[in-house]
């Protein structure tokens, strides 16, 4: 199938963050990148590199003041007073009833980034707008009349909201796919196997009707995104009940993620899109640092053949997965068993 990917990525190499207390290296590295195109190497499948689509397609699911504040935030960065450090971090963050956007560099990191998780380098909107840019051309490709194709975004996008950065996300790779369908199909289906709920996603649809979100993932309670990814969560306005969480317990297996899944897709029949986006996050796995589901290499095929069997047109946007030596392989298997479905 045709792959987009762009070596810009790697210029978004942020070296930590501050998790319970403790300095750690990101995981969200270029060497994941790395990985997941060998797979795509030992597909055979067509690797293209992204055109620009210009601030423009930002726009479509983004918030323009939230654009040029990541587009220039390492530039006006160098403008504060040392100490600081050699990465962008917010110090101070909007909560609750602070709805408030200073006008400030400084007050507006808090405002635009929602935690440490965030950081932003010399290089780093090269590499965001890069990755939206892949997103972009494998949803073109699909708009276009192909029946489907993979983007290799990195930073991964489904947590980024319109006008908010987290969980080492920037701009909303998924939402700016479903979106660039949407201007040939009716109703877009986006469904997230990421093992962490796809909250960027859901804010930014939660009062559409066209556009079903529908996500499984690690119980948030037990793990990030925390305060949203519940199960009562549906929606509002014309967007209600177009909204699906279907959240799970730790250590959920191949075979209770497979029945989630199962419900999902009749939930997606239901709405009946005329395009898919797969929000696939590769962190489910059985020996992914997320700690959070025991889903198998074996796994993955089975949930990539059960997608692929709804045909419907279909555009692949990868997200999470830190279980770097595993990636390769992971990868691979869902994108054999999404094609072998296909074929039959
Ligand atoms: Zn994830």
């Amino acid at each position: 199938m045709l792959a987009v990917y762009s070596d810009d990525n790697a210029l978004h190499d942020p070296d930590h963050f501050i998790s319970r207390g403790v300095k750690i290296a990101v995981r969200e590295s270029p060497e994941r990148a790395n990985q997941l195109l060998a797979a795509l190497r030992d597909g055979a499948h067509e690797i293209r590199t992204p055109r620009d689509f210009g601030r423009d397609a930002l726009l479509s699911v983004h918030d323009p003041r939230y654009i040029h504040f990541l587009a220039n935030a390492y530039d006006n960065w160098q403008t504060l007073p040392e100490p600081r450090g050699p990465f962008v971090l917010a110090n101070s963050y909007a909560m609750r009833q602070m709805k408030t956007l200073p006008t400030s560099f400084e007050g507006q990191l808090g405002f635009f980034l929602s935690g440490n998780s965030v950081p932003i380098g010399p290089h780093s909107w090269r590499a965001i707008a890069s990755s939206a840019n892949c997103a972009l051309e494998a949803a073109d490709a699909v708009r276009s009349g192909a029946s489907e194709s993979y983007a290799l975004c990195r930073p991964p996008g489904h947590h980024a909201y319109a006008d908010l950065a987290g969980g080492y996300c920037y701009l909303n790779n998924s939402a700016l796919a479903a979106q660039h369908l949407r201007g040939r199909f009716a109703r877009v289906a986006v469904l997230d196997v990421d093992v962490h709920h796809g909250n960027g996603t859901q804010g930014i649809f939660w009062e559409r009707g066209d556009v079903l979100t529908v996500s499984i993932h690690g119980d948030p309670n037990t793990g990030y995104p925390w305060q949203v990814g519940y199960a009562g969560e549906r929606g509002e306005g014309e967007g209600f009940g177009k909204n699906l969480n279907l959240p799970l317990p730790l250590s959920t297996s191949d075979e209770p993620y497979l029945a989630a899944l199962d419900h999902a897709l009749a939930a997606v029949r239901a709405f009946e899109p005329e395009a898919c986006v797969v929000a696939l996050g590769l962190d489910a796995f059985e020996e992914d640092s997320s700690e959070m589901m025991r889903v198998t290499t074996a796994g993955f095929g089975a949930i990539g053949a059960r997608i692929g069997a709804q045909k419907l047109p279909s555009v692949i946007i990868q997200e999470g997965g830190y279980a770097v030596d595993a990636l390769r392989r992971n990868l691979g298997s869902f994108l054999g068993g999404f094609l072998s479905a296909r074929a039959g």
